[in-house]
């Protein structure tokens, strides 16, 4: 095979900039993956994408309206996933959400339980949580996403008010009554009418993603789905 200009370019950029694997430390030649084949297969994925009645729609079940959610992953301790994860939310790693990002994009495409959404909407982090990490990781999630899935990113239409700690250690009604007003819609205008797909990295209890929706279902006229990337058992 002839080698191209831009083949013997990549090479060279790979020689010194290398290009590893972020699961196995394996040299990995494309410069736009993240995981090598072996790796990206470990991926424990749900299916719940293309799941109605899956257990991550259970957790909303009699909560609130749902039209349609998932978790693409199982979240396991001391798994790639949780590296992907850490590398994501605490080690600056945006590269991560990207790319965990795209590969949501490419189960959305393919989906038609959420066909019709009309707008994404990232889980909104406090101001100051979000300075201190530099960015939202589900806002960097969802661009991902829309490299592939093409919908709209709805930007600044709903805030995070208040600053929680976490709170594990607390029960769900109480959990319930401290988060129900963390979240409030800014522009009401922008989501009328539309349903909305909100984005998380993973879900657990699912109290934060219930509070964030909940101001969403205010507005008139919405309607409410939820993706992450990451589901925890
Ligand atoms: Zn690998």
């Amino acid at each position: 095979m002839i080698k191209t200009i831009s083949t013997y370019f990549n090479d060279f950029v790979h020689l010194f900039f290398p290009h590893n694997c972020e699961g196995c430390g394996n040299d990995v030649l494309e410069n736009d993956t993240l995981l090598c084949a072996e790796c990206f297969l470990k991926l424990p994925e749900t299916g719940f994408i293309q799941q109605p009645g899956n257990p991550v729609e259970n957790i909303f079940y009699g909560r609130i309206k749902v039209e349609a959610a998932a978790g693409a992953y199982y979240f396991t301790k001391d798994s790639l996933l949780q590296h992907l994860i850490v590398q994501l939310k605490y080690k600056g790693n945006k590269d991560v959400g990207l790319y965990l990002g795209k590969l949501l994009g490419y189960e959305l495409s393919q989906s038609e339980r959420f066909n019709n959404i009309d707008a994404i909407i990232p889980l909104p982090l406090n101001k100051r949580k979000e300075k201190k990490r530099g960015y939202n990781q589900a806002a960097v999630i969802a661009d991902g996403i829309a490299e592939i899935w093409q919908k709209p990113i709805l930007k600044n239409c709903v805030e995070r008010l208040i600053f929680t700690e976490t709170q594990t250690h607390k029960d769900r009604i109480s959990r319930w009554q401290t988060m129900e007003n963390v979240f409030a819609v800014t522009d009401k205008t922008s989501l009328e009418n539309k349903h909305i797909l909100l984005i998380d990295d993973i879900v657990t209890t699912g109290a934060t993603l219930e509070a964030c929706g909940a101001k969403i279902l205010e507005v008139p006229g919405t309607k409410l789905s939820i993706l992450t990337v990451a589901y925890t058992i």
